[in-house]
């Protein structure tokens, strides 16, 4: 393990425009459960799948039990973040890390500090009316007994992606930018079958792409490095 660290701690001082590209792994360490892990949400049992839950049409037509998963499962206002958003915020303000394009709703990386963000799939601190337009916060949704109301009697909708919505256009296509440009790409903690964000790893053109990850992928064998372990503990080390 060592000597990979110490490749990755190489490649990334070698390069000035690193992008990392992130799942719901990377805030397992914060206390945020992710998906596929043996202790995620996917192994634990709901009245529904919770992609069933998480989608545009559950959320229309059965909001409040939408409301009562997501307020239990996906909302975690006391998460901090760990050293792997830390690691790269630094990184960033060193000038190594150009973006984060991330998966997560949970808006730790902008806790962390970075600055230069793609949230693919929205944030849980953003909500609107979807009758007025008018913004809540993620307090005011948590503390809404059942479905959070608006004054003018609209329901609140969280600014996130669900299943069958389409990612914001200006997003994705920062994304892609981003990830087409990068010299060296980092994924970590993400499983890689959510699409289409997944499919953004066919933009990157360079021979660096580093996969952190606790269990294995499918794409390792397009890797020039492969490291299996927490991520927070590896970014810790660089
Ligand atoms: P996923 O649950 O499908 O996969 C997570 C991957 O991260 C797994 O391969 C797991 O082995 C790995 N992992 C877990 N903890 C890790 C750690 N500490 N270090 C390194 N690897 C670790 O997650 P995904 O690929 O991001 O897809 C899930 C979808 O669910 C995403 O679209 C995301 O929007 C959403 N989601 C977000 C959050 C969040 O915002 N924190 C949490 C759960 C799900």
């Amino acid at each position: 393990m060592d000597k990979k660290i110490e490749q990755l701690r190489a490649i990334i001082n070698d390069s000035e425009n690193t992008v990392f590209f992130g799942g719901a792994g990377v805030s397992t360490e914060s206390g945020i459960p992710d998906f596929r892990s043996t202790s995620g949400l996917y192994s634990q049992s709901y009245d529904y799948p919770p992609e069933t839950i998480i989608s545009h049409s559950f959320f229309m037509s059965n909001t409040a039990e939408f409301y009562r998963f997501y307020k239990e499962k996906m909302i975690c206002l006391e998460a901090k973040p760990n050293a792997a958003h830390l690691k790269l915020a630094e990184l960033e303000s060193k000038g190594k890390l150009k973006a984060v394009v991330t998966q997560n709703i949970d808006n730790l990386h902008k806790m962390a500090g970075s600055k230069c963000v793609f949230e693919l799939h929205g944030s849980v601190f953003r909500n609107y009316c979807m009758r007025c337009g008018r913004s809540y916060t993620a307090e005011y949704i948590v503390q809404c007994d059942g479905i959070p109301k608006c004054d003018c009697g609209g329901t609140i909708k969280p600014d996130v992606v669900l299943y069958e919505e389409p990612l914001d256009r200006d997003i994705l296509e920062g994304s892609i930018r981003a990830i087409r440009e990068a010299e060296v790409l980092i994924v970590g903690g993400t499983s890689l079958v959510v699409y289409p964000a997944a499919g953004l790893l066919q933009y990157y053109r360079g021979d660096k792409l580093i996969l952190i990850n606790k269990t294995e992928l499918p794409q390792e064998s397009r890797a020039a490095l492969v490291i299996h372990g927490k991520i927070g503990e590896v970014m810790s080390q660089i």
